[in-house]
């Protein structure tokens, strides 16, 4: 028996036989092409691009219907970068230019690209390389007439196996799902790579970044794959395998359980009615807060706009943006944060950073929107007009004191005086609310409450301004608990400070989609939970479970312990 360990990034547990796909290096060469064949060649390289097309369109019809909308959006990134001129163009005029064969053109465009791509800071979008060697690879592998893999023929018989590849293309994952793959095993890849978003759509097990696994595993051997865990248990005994077959009765059993919670109404077991909204940033999102039935969107993280660019986006992007997010959630409200730019979300533009000695205590979110009207006139006025087409709240982040609350309700005044004179629709009623993310905020949401009209505790950034703790420094993370008493005590006081002053008060930070925190939460009285769609329907679970009559008095009691071991007592009491 044999465990190797990768990160699990899309749960279940599968077991099967091995299928290793093993992809021939290419062997690119640069050979050179005299000048009267140069047009030859560009046509050679076009017919090649037009084939990429036309087999990535082929595999997008393959894609299933019930599946969510982010496969097709993969692929679609591919055919849309067969178009882009900076591949073929840029390679047709290196082959004119170096006098030199299709393939070597193309991977001299692709190191360029590769190469823009390394120099970005943001790790989601430096991963967007695999794109390119994605697309690439399977032009030069046409130009090359490499024969299909079994997984690209159709009919091929995969059902139950455990597929282990160095890395997976998002046509791979789909042709793969269609073949009755039982998990995916890559020796590449993190948590946010293609392959890894793709599986937990697909509902696939899949593990990543498992370096051993080609040099330890043999074609058709049996596998134990636990994508939870991340491990892969080669040849496994009798035992563990009735071991890992109930577990996965169980795995099973409980995701048919989540899927039954779908579309159903969120009320606790006594009754108790709870609202629970999604978390978004990309137009994937959007399409997975719908389809998981969340009943809002709670929190939409606007920083991605002013991203991976020099100059601030215009007033016509940002409608373009919450009019997207508008449409694709069919009239449910959304709360659209302003710009919470700085500290662990600055610029990603060198020239632009806000930096500072502690970044996360200075210019960021809305002292940098007050500072800057270039950066925050038109999201407001864009975030106003995108009102008229749907229930939109607009929510402030990092509000230290009740001046910057006025300030920004003052701008938004002038924003809709402005457009009244211009005949443009806006909602006049628009509610306009505010994180409560730093200590002062918590302490004084009394204070808060009569000038806004909600609430969303964002306990990413309370717990860190709380207990002193920088959450992207890996040194001091350990320290970071929700569970510090005063971070639970600013939690029910602003909940508490909200329901006495009449406006709704939610939660938006991850404590939120934690299920260990749900019930006592519930306990200390919030009823709106705002989470990213994929962890939705687990919270769903532990509210539908929870009588919260039953557990408010040891909630409550919560905020008094200053044990952890006696509140992890506590807690686990409230199960
Ligand atoms: C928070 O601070 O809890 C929050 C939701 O905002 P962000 O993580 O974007 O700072
Ligand atoms: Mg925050």
């Amino acid at each position: 028996m044999l465990t190797l360990h990768g990160i699990g990034v899309s749960r279940g547990i599968a077991i099967g036989k091995a299928h290793i796909i093993e992809r021939a290096e290419l062997n690119i060469r640069e050979s050179p092409v005299a000048s009267d064949e140069i047009d030859e060649e560009i046509r050679r390289l076009r017919e090649a691009v037009g084939q990429a097309k036309q087999d990535l369109r082929a595999i997008r019809e393959q894609i299933p219907v019930t599946t969510t909308a982010d496969i097709a959006a993969f692929i679609d990134t591919h055919l849309l970068m067969l178009e882009d001129a900076a591949l073929t163009f840029d390679a047709e005029r290196l082959i004119k230019t170096r006098s030199c064969n299709a393939e070597w053109a193309l991977k001299l465009q692709r190191d360029a690209l590769v190469k823009a791509f390394d120099e970005m800071d943001d790790p989601y979008l430096r991963t967007r390389k695999d794109d390119v060697d994605h697309v690439v690879s399977r032009i030069q592998r046409i130009l090359l007439n490499y024969a299909p893999l079994k997984h690209e023929i159709a009919g091929s018989r995969l059902e139950g196996m455990v597929v282990l590849a160095d890395d997976l293309t998002p046509a791979d994952t789909v042709l793969m799902q269609r073949n009755g793959v039982a998990a995916f095993v890559t020796r590449y890849g993190g948590a946010t790579s293609h392959m890894s978003i793709l599986a937990r759509s697909l509902g696939i097990p899949g593990i990543v970044g498992t370096p051993g696994i080609r040099r330890y595993i043999a074609e058709n051997e049996l596998l134990i794959i636990d994508g939870s865990e991340g491990v892969v248990v080669g040849d496994p005994s009798a035992a563990i395998v009735a071991y890992y077959r109930a577990q996965q009765s169980e795995h099973k059993r409980h995701v048919e359980a989540l899927e039954s919670l779908r579309g159903t109404a969120t009320v606790t077991a006594d009754g108790h009615s709870v609202e629970l909204h999604a978390n978004v940033e990309l137009p994937g999102d959007f399409i997975a807060a719908r389809d998981v039935g969340a009943s809002g969107v709670g929190l939409y993280r606007t920083e991605f706009l002013y991203m991976n660019r020099r100059s601030n986006p215009d007033e016509e992007e940002h409608f373009r943006a919450y009019r997207a997010l508008i449409d694709a959630v069919d009239g449910m409200p959304v709360t659209i944060r302003t710009l919470d730019i700085g500290a662990d979300k600055d610029f990603d533009d060198n020239s632009r950073r806000i930096d500072g000695a502690n970044p996360a205590l200075g210019l960021r979110a809305i002292r940098l929107a007050l500072t800057e009207p270039d950066l925050y006139w038109p999201q407001l006025r864009a975030i106003v007009r995108a009102s008229a087409f749907g229930p939109v709240r607009l929510m402030i982040p990092m509000l230290s004191n009740v001046t910057e609350a006025r300030g920004v309700i003052e701008n938004i005044r002038t924003v809709q005086a402005d457009l009244e004179r211009r005949r443009v629709v806006f909602d006049p009623n628009m509610p306009i609310g505010a994180m409560i993310e730093v200590p002062a905020a918590a302490i004084c949401a009394d204070s808060f409450a009569r000038y806004l009209d909600f609430f969303s505790i964002g306990t990413n950034d309370l717990i860190q301004y709380t207990i002193a703790i920088d959450r992207v420094n890996d040194a001091v993370n350990h320290l970071y608990d929700p569970l510090h008493p005063a971070v639970l005590r600013l939690i029910s006081g602003t909940i508490d400070a909200a329901n006495a002053g009449g406006i709704p008060v939610g939660m938006c930070g991850e404590m939120a989609g934690d299920v260990r925190y749900t019930r006592l939460l519930l306990g200390l009285g919030l009823r709106q939970f705002s989470v990213h769609p994929s962890l939705l329907l687990e919270v769903k679970h532990v509210i539908t479970q929870t009588d919260v009559t039953k557990i408010g008095q040891s909630a409550r009691h919560a905020l008094t312990v200053s044990d952890p071991e006696e509140l992890n007592i506590l807690l686990s009491d409230l199960l």
